[in-house]
């Protein structure tokens, strides 16, 4: 019915369209209300993607919207809203640094989370790129983030009847998904890169975000060769060679097409060593230029920030030095006889021979580099000892920015009308402000409970609603639809259990002595259960083993119905859980999570975290906020888990079930509310989205800025 009958919204309401492709209105309430209230059936229709629902509102709904006074009310109030949103001149940036508000960071990721109708993520990294362009543009930063577009995104999950992760790719259809592609008159503006020895053509998608614009490179283009359009098809496809095609597009191209819009940023930001190439083509530049080698990389180092995220060493992306070599054959002169100096910026023995290293690559190219918590930090200045007499200041140049979440993005709706309540109307614009956490103890205990029993049960509806879909409109057998959730009780513990699968997360480290577990989830009047969702990388078999042994789990009446896994976990999926519920789960391997930022979203909702001293809870964990599972420092990883598996039941049962059960008079659980508001209190401000962008801004971005301004004579004839 969709594409037939397309209608425009009246004049009065034309604005509609701005606002649907402004990704902006995902965390502006007032914005989803307009949508809301527009037609709430095609609102949850579409899974909340409002270009695909006005394609589908009926003619009839538009001019009877154009006259309903509380509609045109709500529909000012966002337009007024999305205004101040790309506009505002009073901002957090223009007041702090009123004299770099001119040029912008530009931000470069290789995947970017922002809303499930772009899947164009595949994980943690997705969404901390997201959220960080989110607060950005909150703070009026000036910054334009460069990413991919991928046509067919990451993929979709189903488990099969023998229980077995199975991936689908779907093609994105462009007229649903909030990108505009840019054009130049009727064509496409186009970018060229050159790969080995022929040119690839780039097509630029834009994404707003309020002030901030996000551009997506595409090479799906009929001027394109088949196997050079099928470069950007998906996200993390492919193999070793698509890879670093890939990431030169990325890169490269990158450079390139921001070049050609007219930007001439003054801070270069990387979000991972994929990005890293955009240095090559910076050092390119300054050569042309007439630079000598030397000079360019100070130039670009000056002005250039890393972010690294792994602390696995084998998990960084490295290529053979030939294979590198040929693919950037196509850069010629000053490049060309600088060859043997650019190769060597990458190049890094990892125990397999030496390699071309993104990693090295943007250590040696960067001025300002961090790790993404405490621990990761001292996990980096280890890690990388053997590249740091390369570099001046050594390991002492690695900071750390803790990661964060963007809060208007994660709080629930009903937790922020009670905050509006009882902490002001303006607590969203303060949220990084810890005092303002102090009066989180003024919220009565009835009031709280009341919202976290609603966003339990919300949680527990949609997923039934998923169940009721699966059994009505594939047929699956009732052992799938009781492992979809079909069992789970509104009023029982709910532990959430949600992120990517893989090996060091141990998703499976609760199965560790199953009987045991058994007895905790069905104590007769104390029932607890547990939720798990998450994709496997689909080249990761041991990821793909462990989503197996969970979902047989589910579906072993030996757990009595008490243990669910939802499927396809996006971020549409990670909002229910996040919010709904009562205990997050986070059980990795030290050292190897370098922050994670899931358990972030559940505490500033009032779930309570339940977790290793990892990533960001070793230094989030006070005594007070959550739990922790005690580290063995056994270096055998079979003692580690027995240990780490008794230390975590040994919670559940003495101090994490009673606390949930043990109710006062009004059957509210004190104790455990406590311990959800010290959550809140503690993890609002200091892991928010908004205190890291603060610091990217004071600690890295501000210092690069004026040390390239001083250091660069040549810079501002480019662009
Ligand atoms: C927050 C989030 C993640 C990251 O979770 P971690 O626990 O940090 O690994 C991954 N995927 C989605 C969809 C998320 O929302």
């Amino acid at each position: 019915m969709e594409q037939d009958d397309l209608f425009s919204p009246p004049e009065r309401i034309a604005g509609l369209r701005s606002l649907a492709y402004d990704l902006s209105w995902t965390w502006h309430q007032n914005a989803r209300e307009v949508f809301r209230h527009l037609d709430y059936a095609l609102w949850r229709f579409t899974e909340h993607n409002p270009v695909r629902m006005l394609s589908m509102v009926s003619r009839e709904r538009f001019s009877e919207a154009a006259q309903e006074r509380s509609f045109l009310a709500l529909y000012d109030a966002a337009i007024e809203y999305l205004d101040r949103a790309r506009t505002a001149k009073d901002t957090w940036w223009s007041v702090r640094f009123p004299d770099l508000s001119t040029r912008p960071v530009a931000y470069f990721s290789a995947e970017f989370a922002l809303h499930q109708s772009l899947p164009i993520y595949a994980g943690g990294l997705g969404v901390l790129a997201g959220d960080l362009c989110k607060e950005a543009s909150d703070l009026g930063i000036p910054l334009v983030g460069v990413g991919f577009m991928y046509p067919q995104g990451y993929f979709h999950q189903r488990i099969s009847s023998a229980h077995w992760q199975e991936e689908t790719y779907e093609r994105l259809n462009w007229d649903q998904a909030p990108v505009e592609r840019l054009t130049d008159g009727s064509r496409p503006r186009l970018v060229l890169v050159p790969l080995g020895t022929r040119q690839v053509y780039v097509s630029v998608w834009i994404v707003r975000l309020g002030r901030v614009s996000l551009f997506l490179l595409d090479t799906d283009l009929e001027e394109n060769a088949p196997e050079d359009r099928e470069l950007s098809a998906r996200l993390y496809g492919g193999d070793r060679q698509m890879r670093l095609q890939q990431e030169i597009i990325l890169g490269i191209g990158g450079v390139r097409v921001l070049r050609g819009l007219g930007y001439d940023p003054m801070i270069w930001h990387l979000n991972e060593g994929h990005t890293a190439f955009l240095v090559l083509e910076r050092i390119r530049e300054a050569l042309e230029l007439g630079e000598s080698f030397e000079a360019a990389l100070k130039t670009v180092r000056s002005s250039t920030v890393f972010t690294t995220h792994t602390p696995v060493a084998a998990g960084h992306d490295a290529f053979p030095l030939h294979m590198v070599e040929a693919q950037l054959a196509g850069l010629s002169g000053a490049f060309k006889q600088h060859q043997t100096d650019i190769l060597e910026l990458g190049r890094y023995d990892n125990g397999d021979g030496s390699l071309f290293n993104m990693t090295t690559l943007a250590l040696r190219t960067t001025g300002a580099i961090n790790a993404v918590s405490q621990l990761h930090g001292s996990v980096t200045r280890e890690m990388w000892a053997p590249i740091w007499s390369d570099l001046p200041g050594g390991a002492r140049t690695i900071k750390v920015v803790t990661n964060g979440i963007h809060v208007p993005s994660w709080i629930a709706p009903n937790l922020a009308r009670l905050f509006d309540r009882h902490l002001g109307k303006e607590w969203l614009n303060h949220h990084d402000e810890t005092d303002l956490w102090e009066d989180i103890f003024n919220i009565p205990d009835e009031e709280l409970w009341a919202v976290r029993q609603e966003l339990r049960s919300y949680l527990i509806a949609f997923m039934r609603e998923r169940a009721r879909q699966l059994w009505a409109e594939e047929k699956v057998s009732s052992s799938r639809i009781v492992a979809a959730g079909t069992l789970l009780d509104p009023s029982a513990l709910t532990i959430g259990f949600a992120r990517r699968f893989t090996g060091y997360k141990r998703p499976d480290l609760v199965f560790h002595n199953p009987e045991r577990l058994a007895r905790i989830l069905t104590a007769p009047r104390r029932p607890v259960q547990i939720i798990f969702a998450g994709k496997a990388h689909p080249a990761d078999e041991d990821g793909k083993r462990i989503v197996h042994e969970t979902y047989k789990r589910a579906v072993d009446p030996s757990f009595g119905g008490r243990i669910a896994f939802m499927e396809d976990y996006d971020l549409h999926v990670a909002h229910f859980l996040v919010q709904g519920c009562d205990v997050w789960l986070n059980t990795p391997q030290r050292p190897y999570e370098a922050s994670g930022t899931s358990g972030m979203k559940a505490s500033i909702n009032g779930g309570i975290h339940l977790s290793v001293g990892d990533g960001w809870w070793a230094e989030g964990y006070t005594g007070f906020n959550g739990w922790l599972i005690e580290g063995s420092a056994d270096d055998d990883p079979s003692m580690t888990n027995a240990t780490e598996a008794e230390a975590l039941y040994r919670l559940l049962e003495v101090e994490i079930v009673p606390a949930f059960y043990d109710r006062d008079t009004n059957g509210i659980p004190t104790r455990w509310l406590r311990i959800a508001k010290e959550a809140i209190r503690t993890v609002m401000p200091r892991f928010s989205a908004r205190r890291m962008i603060k610091q990217y801004a004071e600690e890295m971005y501000e210092p690069a800025a004026r040390l390239a301004a001083s250091s660069s004579p040549l810079r501002t004839t480019i662009g």
